[in-house]
């Protein structure tokens, strides 16, 4: 779902580039996250639906790349 939305907002040029603010070209997923959450002695599980990206500017003179997992403040509607 998260990463359907990546591709569509990178397809749309929604996807904005922190440096140069124009539309991100790549993307690469890494991670679906599962976060592991250390409480006392105990390890939760805890499953988030955050998808990791590393975004690629890739955008001439520009070499923005940032590995987030909050892409969704990058797409501008
Ligand atoms: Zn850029």
């Amino acid at each position: 779902m998260s990463l359907s939305r990546i591709k569509e907002a990178v397809a749309n040029k929604k996807m904005i580039c922190q440096k140069c603010n124009r539309p991100v070209q790549k993307f690469e997923k890494y991670a679906e996250t599962i976060d592991a959450v250390r409480d006392g002695f105990n390890i939760q599980e805890i499953e988030s639906h955050a998808t990791r990206v590393t975004l690629i500017c890739n955008n001439d003179g520009c070499d923005w790349k940032e590995r987030t997992e909050y892409w969704d403040n990058y797409i501008v509607d």
